[in-house]
């Protein structure tokens, strides 16, 4: 059976599914023995209890102090006194069921904590849940995946996927995922790409159609997951997946290539990464920077903030690993669709419209201090440039540059060197940042264009649902205006403009970026050889042409097809 979706992330892997189907449990009251009951919620909360040993023993030594300890915060949570006396005390004197007893002392617990005004407490409320969730799971005889203790290769099916979860499977063994929600641009499919691991996302039938547990193929170039394959479709799949390997070895020799058309225009095609990038693998990958670094992961992966040392680490990795090369990195992006367990924010009707991004920075202040201290840290270490996310008007700009400036006077005044070449740039992603570019311009030293957010806000379409994805039209004249206006006034103020959206490696609008003017190209790693060849056969010239015919179109379809038209004629 072949399950369609998005394809997110290209490549093509075979393995058993790891199907993910979490179930909302639904906990009734009934009356029972006192004695039978407590005795099942003893076993129950022993074995979540060897469950959470046994999670500690195998991850150690491959994750974080930070994360063992967090484990153990789960561990002595199920086994302390007020919660356990009080289960057993309600089963008790309420002689009711031990699934209900759990949940009910759990939520009074969790609730108690969340209307602390202490951000550490709070946090603990999220501990809470998750053991009376696994206990109560144990009760009822429900199994409960645990995605790091998988220890073969596979590919997960589910609902649903964060990047907290992709992140929790030992990197050797995810081959691939496939999920019912997402669409190209949402963050899990962003960091499908920039692991290089095939990924479908959107397929509305997968559940219904996927057994833990079975052989299938993922197919993230095609956009499918195929069950009960032939031996003929599986050979198939084998030969196209040598092709696909056969192909990107054969980009390689492009590696330390310039990036330059025909007639002599050079641009820089830079790498999107993760925190989770091996920063000495850099020269391999044949960028020639890094044009966005998401430091979000660093944030999402955790059960607490990241603090200063553990941050300034990270920044002086990637900076020392790109020995000299430019590393935009970008400050934190938080709301929208990543949220970290540990903060806890009222729930915004639309959180895409939200406390997002810099917003989030601004109106929390401490937490973007510390973020600017590490990164002015690590400035000596390397060419570091600053990112602002979601900049929407000049004042939020002002804002962000003037905490920059407060904690650099900070440092220096500790004796703390820091770098005084950092470029401040800022993330074009909202349509009225685009429009007032010009004016942006005279404050930032360059604009990385954020197109996933920028045609969301332009087309009013929330990047995360598959239903109105259609409208992710990065071709549309629309888009192409605008994307303009942002080059364009960078120019005019003598400053640079890149763009760091899925747009940029996207091989149908590279060759109308270059003609409307972009110097920087920042795309996920399996996509920037190609990219550099693509580039390195057309003329400048003619793209320039091809742009301003193409901002005359109507619709993206035409646009495509004058596209489509243009390579044929012009590809050298
Ligand atoms: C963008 O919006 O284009 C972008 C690069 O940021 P993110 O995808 O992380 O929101
Ligand atoms: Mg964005």
């Amino acid at each position: 059976m072949k399950i369609k979706g998005i394809a997110a992330a290209k490549g093509i892997a075979a393995a058993k599914l790891f199907v993910i189907d979490l179930p909302q449990l639904r906990i009734l009251r009934y009356t029972s023995d006192p004695d039978a009951e407590t005795a099942r919620f003893e076993q129950a909360l022993s074995a979540v209890i060897g469950d959470l040993e046994m999670l500690r023993d195998t991850v150690s030594g491959r994750v974080s102090q930070d994360d063992i300890e967090i484990l153990e915060a789960h561990r002595m949570m199920a086994e302390d006194p007020d919660f356990t006396s009080s289960v057993r005390e309600m089963i008790r004197s309420g002689r009711c069921n031990a699934e209900y007893a759990a949940n009910t002392v759990g939520r009074h617990i969790a609730d108690s904590f969340e209307a602390l005004d202490n951000e550490y407490i709070k946090t603990r409320a999220e501990d809470v849940r998750s053991i009376v969730y696994r206990i109560n799971c144990k009760l009822l005889g429900i199994q409960m995946p645990d995605l790091s203790l998988i220890r073969e290769p596979v590919i997960i099916a589910a609902k649903d996927l964060t990047a907290a979860d992709v992140l929790m499977v030992g990197r050797e063994y995810l081959c691939g995922f496939a999920t019912v929600t997402g669409s190209w641009t949402s963050h899990i499919a962003i960091m499908a790409r920039s692991m290089q691991i095939p990924a479908v996302v959107g397929a509305d039938n997968l559940m219904r159609n996927v057994r833990h547990g079975d052989l299938a193929i993922l197919d993230g170039s095609e956009g499918c997951l195929i069950t009960d394959a032939s031996e003929d479709v599986v050979r198939e799949y084998e030969e196209k997946r040598e092709q696909f390997i056969h192909e990107q070895n054969s980009l390689y020799e492009l590696k330390d290539a310039p990036t330059v058309t025909v007639d002599g225009h050079e641009v820089e095609i830079y790498a999107n990464v993760l925190p989770q990038f091996e920063a000495d693998s850099f020269p391999q990958t044949g960028a020639q920077g890094i044009g966005l670094y998401r430091t979000e992961f660093l944030y999402l992966e955790r059960d607490s903030f990241p603090d200063e040392e553990l941050q300034f680490q990270a920044y002086k990795e990637i900076l020392e690993g790109c020995r000299g090369r430019r590393v935009i990195i970008r400050t934190l992006d938080i709301g929208g669709d990543e949220l970290p367990k540990y903060i806890r924010q009222d729930k915004e009707s639309n959180p895409f419209l939200g406390l997002r991004a810099i917003r989030y920075s601004l109106h929390d202040p401490k937490i973007f201090r510390l973020q600017l201290r590490a990164l002015l840290r690590a400035s000596v270490y390397g060419k570091l440039a600053i990112l602002f996310p979601m900049i929407t008007t000049i004042d939020e700009l002002r804002q962000a540059k003037a905490y920059l400036e407060e904690e650099r006077q900070i440092l220096e005044a500790e004796g703390i060197a820091v770098a005084d070449d950092i470029e401040v740039g800022v993330m074009i992603e909202v349509p009225a940042a685009a429009v007032s570019a010009y004016a942006l311009a005279t404050e930032a030293d360059f604009f990385s264009i954020g197109t996933n957010d920028l045609i969301q806000y332009a087309f009013a379409a929330d990047r995360m649902s598959e239903k109105v994805s259609y409208l992710y039209q990065p071709l549309h004249p629309a888009v192409l205006s605008l994307v303009r206006m942002a080059i364009d006034g960078a120019h005019a103020q003598g400053k640079w403009c890149g763009m760091c959206g899925e747009m940029a490696g996207d091989e149908d609008a590279i060759p109308l970026l270059l003609g409307l003017g972009l110097d920087e190209f920042s795309m996920s790693e399996g996509l920037l050889l190609s990219s550099r060849k693509l580039i390195n056969s057309l003329s400048y010239e003619k793209t320039r042409k091809l742009a301003e015919e193409a901002l005359r179109k109507a619709t993206q379809e035409e646009v495509e097809k004058l596209v489509r038209d243009f390579m044929i004629e012009n590809r050298v």
